[in-house]
Parts: structure tokens; C-alpha cells; sequence
């Protein structure tokens, strides 16, 4: 593409980007594209000690940090966290969202999920993706001329198993994308850590805490590597181990992609082509896909 792509990446609360498709978006902002984080809710659920107020105040200037580290721009809307209702209301602010950054293409989550946010957000953006273009519908915002392209981001949920259509490589940017889950302080060393039972293995010293947030780390070297156990690391803490999944799960996407050099690819994104989007050619794939 001559100009530069539009990326619009909408999750329910101010983290759900960063886990699922943090490295592309530092893949595109680096070459010059332009990124949009949207998250639904103000996050202000998700802590054991802090109140409603306090911490959706926190997790805004968190995503303000992942915003500057990472070179895009990262809303957050005054929703409350766990009360995200795909209702008419939202749709017609979802969709004055979207013709106003008018992306190229679009990044949810899958409708099955286990969080009722998540599944919200994802019902949203499928009910406003035809919206988009018709005039008489929130006549206050130009209509785009076309539907963008929507993915969804990777899930592990089996009902119905995810799809894996584009695998990106993401080797290149995943210590970048540690340290923007890194900014995500509240979440991945208080509240996450809390829920899994784990908050006195977290390390009080940020470098410490940084490197605790990688292990296991995975050998660089792949005939030390179990498949077996990276598998088995689809859910829990966030670690190399976890991150490695989608690329050992898809192997064949990634050599199909990449071809040899798909074969050794420690770490990817996967997404799966939502079918309420433009449909994806292989010509648009390669436009909006230039890694
Ligand atoms: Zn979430």
C-alpha cells in the first residue's frame, strides 16, 4: 500500500490488545502504519485491593504507556469493566468510532469466549461492521466506502476451535511485546498473579519482575525444546512457554507463509478471518500483511 495501513484493534478491557495482537501492532507501527487500541470498558474491575474508580484510573495511564512505547494511539472508554452490553446505544458508538478512524482492516475477539466482555465486545463489532457503510444509520458520521477486513484475534476456546487463516511472525518483536504487557503493572504483577493464587512469586524489583514475566523462558535452540510442554501452556501465566503456542500449534500456516524459514519460527500471532468483513484475497492479504 502507498499509503500507510489503518489498523483498528478493539478489545473489551485495557489489556485484551496487548495479550492478543501486541506484536503485529508494534510490526505495523514500526514500518509506518497507523495503529488504533480500543479498549470497551474502563478496566475497573479487575483488581483485588483497589476500588472501581482507582483502578480504571490506573490502567488508563497504563495504556497511555503502551500507547508512547509503542507508537499508537490506545482509547479507552468510560464503560465499566463486566458491564459491556452489545445494545444499540453501543453499536451506534462503535460505529462513529470506526468511520472516524476509517481503517483498512479491524482486530476482535472470537464471539465464543469466556468472558461475557469479550463476547460482547466481538457481537459489537460483527453488528457494526455492515453499519459502516449505510448512510442512514448515525447520518452525524460520513459512512466509509467499504467494510474493513475483520480478524479475529487467537483463542484456545474449543466451541467451535479456532481457525488459524494468517500466522505473523513475531520473533523479531517479542521482547517489545513483553514490555508492553510490562506496562500493564495492575494487571500482570498484582490482579493476574491474584487470581491464579501466584501474587507471592511475583518479584518486588521491575527488572526481576520483567524477567519473571518471560518463564519460562524458551531455549533458543530448538532441539532442547518440547512441544509437548509448550502446548500445555495455552492458559495460565504469561511466559515464553505461552506465547510460543500459536507458532508450535500452526506450524504448517507458518511454513506456508514463510516457507523454510516458517519451519523455526519461535514466536506468531494468529488470527482467523471474520466472514462479516471485506473478504480477505490473497491481493489484500499481501497489502495489508506486508511481514
Ligand atoms: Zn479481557
Amino acid at each position: 500500500m502507498s499509503r500507510p495501513i489503518r489498523a483498528m484493534m478493539i478489545g473489551a478491557h485495557p489489556d485484551d490488545c496487548d495479550f492478543r495482537c501486541g506484536g503485529l501492532a508494534l510490526k505495523y507501527a514500526r514500518a509506518g502504519h497507523i495503529v488504533k487500541f480500543l479498549s470497551m470498558v474502563d478496566g475497573g474491575g479487575g483488581h483485588h485491593e483497589m476500588k472501581r474508580h482507582e483502578i480504571a484510573a490506573r490502567r488508563k495511564k497504563e495504556t497511555e504507556a503502551v500507547a508512547k512505547f509503542a507508537g499508537i494511539s490506545y482509547d479507552v472508554w468510560d464503560i465499566p469493566d463486566c458491564e459491556l452490553v452489545a445494545d444499540l446505544e453501543t453499536r451506534k458508538r462503535l460505529v462513529r468510532a470506526v468511520r472516524e478512524f476509517a481503517p483498512d482492516v479491524m482486530f476482535c475477539s472470537r464471539p465464543n469466549d469466556y468472558h461475557a466482555d469479550h463476547r460482547n465486545s466481538s457481537i459489537l463489532v460483527q453488528d457494526a461492521s455492515y453499519l459502516l457503510i449505510v448512510p442512514n444509520f448515525c447520518e452525524d458520521v460520513p459512512p466509509l466506502k467499504k467494510v474493513p477486513v475483520i480478524l479475529h484475534f487467537y483463542d484456545h476456546f474449543q466451541s467451535p476451535p479456532f481457525k488459524p487463516d494468517i500466522l505473523i511472525d513475531i520473533e523479531d518483536v517479542i521482547e517489545d511485546k513483553f514490555r508492553m504487557l510490562d506496562c500493564h503493572v495492575s494487571q500482570v504483577y498484582e490482579w493476574l498473579p491474584y487470581t491464579r493464587g501466584e501474587l507471592h512469586k511475583v518479584p518486588k524489583d521491575p527488572e526481576e519482575r520483567f524477567e519473571w514475566l518471560h518463564e519460562p523462558r524458551l531455549p533458543r535452540n530448538r532441539e532442547l525444546i518440547d512441544e509437548d510442554l509448550i502446548l500445555k501452556n495455552h492458559i495460565g501465566k504469561q511466559s515464553e512457554y505461552r506465547e510460543a503456542v500459536p507458532a508450535f500449534k500452526y506450524r504448517h500456516k507458518l511454513i506456508e507463509r514463510y516457507g523454510k524459514r516458517g519451519e523455526s519460527i519461535l514466536f506468531a500471532e494468529a488470527f482467523s478471518v471474520s466472514e462479516y468483513g471485506a473478504p480477505l484475497t490473497k491481493e489484500m492479504e499481501e497489502k495489508l500483511f506486508p511481514f
